[in-house]
């Protein structure tokens, strides 16, 4: 901890570059992805401050639209949307995500209930584990698409692909190698960017 506190000391030492921050935020995107450490989206992106609206949660899950349950992330997908007016939604799943990963071994979670109620909110997603795949890339690129289909439930999302205003885009990302795949649309492929 204490070399991040290192750097927060003295990252504001840079009024000039962060001073037009006070005036507002425009992001184009809202990039969904894990809580993971290894994902990191501004490093992945080069984006600068502004620029990347972010929602994380554990295994990138996007639950069910449910009217009257209020959610974090329901309320942070129809900000971005509604409100930050975004032209693309990224959901991004990655390599060698625990939370896939827990959810293809069927793995017990009983000793972590929040965890385990979270992720049967994905119950389904997941295609059967390749064991020769310590990365669970085909569970996981399965798993992006079926939050894409979720997100494509919720009203706001709705309304602005209809009128052509919104792109969904999902993606895979490599932990181990930077690499990031694209689906191809019409099809269950991840290709290179
Ligand atoms: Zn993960």
């Amino acid at each position: 901890m204490q070399p991040l506190i290192d750097n927060a000391r003295t990252f504001g030492r840079r009024p000039a570059e962060f001073a037009r921050l006070a005036e507002g935020q425009s992001p184009d995107v809202l990039f969904i992805t894990c809580s993971d450490s290894r994902v990191v989206p501004a490093l992945i992106t080069g984006a600068r401050p502004g620029e990347l609206f972010e929602l994380r949660t554990a295994g990138n899950i996007v639950p069910p639209y449910a009217p009257g349950h209020p959610s974090a992330e329901a309320a942070t997908v129809e900000y971005a949307v509604e409100v930050l007016g975004v032209t693309d939604v990224v959901v991004c799943g990655h390599s060698h995500c625990g939370a896939i990963g827990a959810l293809v071994r069927g793995d017990d979670l009983d000793a972590v209930p929040a965890v385990r109620d979270w992720l049967a909110h994905a119950a389904g997603a997941p295609a059967p584990a390749d064991p020769a795949d310590p990365a669970c890339a085909e569970a996981v690129q399965q798993h992006v698409l079926a939050q894409l289909l979720r997100l494509r439930s919720y009203p706001c999302v709705q309304q602005r692909l209809a009128s052509g205003r919104l792109r969904l885009r999902g993606w895979y990302y490599e932990v181990h190698t930077g690499a990031v795949r694209e689906h191809r649309a019409g099809s269950d492929a991840f290709e290179a960017l």
